[in-house]
């Protein structure tokens, strides 16, 4: 579904990735982790076209998408929840989802629609008339996921989703959001905190200083978590 071959991208003159080859496969949940600063802010904004990289391609289901806009990448199928979530705060929620629901993709498979995410976060049918400055930090995070999902992406691209958040919450969204792959949607979660995501993600790549420096595949997320020394030279646990 989605590939990276040998992705370099930084600011300005200031090369922060290199070497970047990642795949996310259809139906995959995969996880990227590393310690603050390792790069992984930089790899979800260069998927998702703000920022373009100096070397390599990004190609997803065969199109490059190297070199073409971010809102334009939503059409091909990848939406994206930033750290920062970037919502209109005097905006109601439905109002939120309205702008993504025409902003959408179009001609691609619906895959939810609003009665959907309705009972996949609750809270959005009971705060749909509030504005979503007024809501908690974890419910507008459900709100971004919403807005993201409501897009009809088969790619979802969360930015380090326990940001600010209670770990008890950060859990259940999660949980809903692996249950995406049922729907035929893929997740690329990138996440400091490992245990988070151990839980859900199939595969898994470890980003130091800006480079993919270790792989986690299918089974050996224990292994890997119980590896003290790897997690402390990359995580710094
Ligand atoms: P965090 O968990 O702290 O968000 P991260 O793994 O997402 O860390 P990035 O935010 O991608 O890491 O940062 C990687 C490197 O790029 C850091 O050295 C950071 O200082 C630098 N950097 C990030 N944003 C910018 C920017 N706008 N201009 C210049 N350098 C930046």
């Amino acid at each position: 579904m989605l590939e990276t071959h040998r992705i370099a991208s930084g600011y300005g003159r200031m090369t922060i990735l290199r070497d970047i080859d990642i795949r996310v496969d259809d139906g995959e949940v995969v996880a990227i982790v590393g310690a603050n600063g390792a790069g992984k802010t930089t790899l979800v904004r260069t998927i998702c076209g703000l920022i373009t990289p100096t070397a390599g391609t990004i190609v997803k289901d065969g199109t490059d998408l190297t070199a073409i806009p971010t809102h334009r990448r939503v059409k091909h199928g990848i939406s994206v929840v930033l750290e920062n979530r970037r919502l209109w705060g005097e905006l109601t929620v439905r109002e939120n989802l309205r702008l993504a629901e025409a902003h959408g993709r179009s001609g691609g498979k619906q895959r939810l629609t609003y009665q959907d995410i309705t009972k996949l976060f609750p809270i959005i049918a009971e705060r749909q008339s509030g504005a979503v400055e007024l809501l908690s930090g974890g419910e507008q995070q459900m709100v971004a996921i919403a807005r993201a999902l409501l897009m009809q992406p088969d790619l979802l691209i969360m930015d380090e989703p326990s940001t600010g958040l209670a770990p008890k919450i950060v859990k259940e969204i999660l949980k809903v959001l692996a249950g995406l792959r049922a729907r035929g949607i893929s997740l690329l979660l990138v996440e400091q905190d490992v245990s988070l995501v151990a839980g859900i993600a199939d595969r898994g790549y470890v980003m130091s200083v800006g480079r993919i420096v270790h792989q986690i595949d299918r089974g050996q997320w224990q292994g890997f978590l119980s590896d003290e020394k790897l997690v402390k030279a990359y995580l710094g646990g």
